[in-house]
């Protein structure tokens, strides 16, 4: 058991180490494959033995073998939060979908895996450079829609749950290029960008009807909360573009993990 997490853990911190270079790269217009690593402020090609996940960061103190300028903590924190990922779906995830028998048993965890290393990629692109990759969005929708409909193929999801999660998918869509058109004209930036809009009808599928609802709404809240915060620190003014994208999957991982819950609270605010 050790062993297996210890493994894991190991492989989510090379994958995350790959995720880094995904999540630079394809930011910059660039191929994600081929070419080898190279420190970002000097050019220099990185050494093997000064590319080991977490601990090479470590042990250079966070600097630059050659240079000696600060490696940004994005990369030993996409290589934890990796880690930790592989991790959390062995032992959290697996024993979650136990009960539908194998093989969707395991494929249940893998692909929500996957689906979280896409959402991290989009998260960190966003959030540094403000750009989700147009390759990057297309693959989790290619993904979301691929498994909605293996899964309801197979009697495990209600069709009539698959039709309602299109129907969101629609109408998000269009509430947010209606937003996206407001937001230029009012304010003259942009405030939900085209990758927020091409990134939401993989988020309704990913979360069906009305889970989707609470997912919006809970990206607005952290949104607003955390504009207002960085207006008080003086880090931005009203004016200034904040990236929505990261917003979003806090909101979906929000109600993924805890939807159900506040729709029974919301619900039961009402009567
Ligand atoms: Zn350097």
């Amino acid at each position: 058991m050790m062993e297996v997490i210890f493994f894991l853990f190991v492989m989510g911190l090379v994958w995350g180490s790959f995720l880094n270079v995904v999540i630079y790269r394809t930011s910059h217009g660039k191929s994600f494959v081929g070419g080898r690593s190279v420190c970002t402020k000097c050019k220099k090609v990185i050494r093997w033995y000064h590319n080991i996940p977490l601990l090479s960061f470590l042990v250079l103190g966070g600097k630059c073998a050659y240079c000696g300028k600060k490696i940004s903590w994005q990369y030993p924190l996409v290589e934890l939060i990796t880690g930790l990922m592989f991790v959390w779906w062995y032992l959290v995830g697996m024993q979650f979908f136990r009960l539908l028998g194998s093989p969707w048993q395991v494929i249940q965890p893998v692909f929500w895996l996957v689906v979280s290393i896409f959402l991290l990629i989009i998260f960190m692109t966003d959030a540094l450079y403000g750009v989700i990759p147009f390759g990057v969005n297309l693959g989790l929708s290619l993904l979301v829609i691929f498994y909605r409909v293996a899964l309801t193929g197979w009697g495990y999801m209600n069709p009539k749950d698959l039709w309602w999660s299109c129907v969101a998918a629609i109408v998000l869509v269009s509430f947010f290029s209606v937003l996206n058109i407001i937001t230029r004209k009012v304010r003259g930036v942009d405030g939900i960008g085209g990758g927020d809009i091409v990134l939401s009808p993989a988020l309704a599928l990913l979360l069906g009807w009305p889970k989707i609802l609470i997912g919006i709404f809970m990206a607005f809240l952290i949104g607003s909360v955390v504009a207002i915060i960085l207006m008080i620190f003086g880090k931005k003014k009203m004016k200034s573009k904040i990236a929505f994208g990261p917003f979003l999957i806090l909101g979906t991982i929000t109600a993924l993990f805890w939807g159900s819950q506040i729709w029974q609270w919301y619900m039961g605010m009402l009567q």
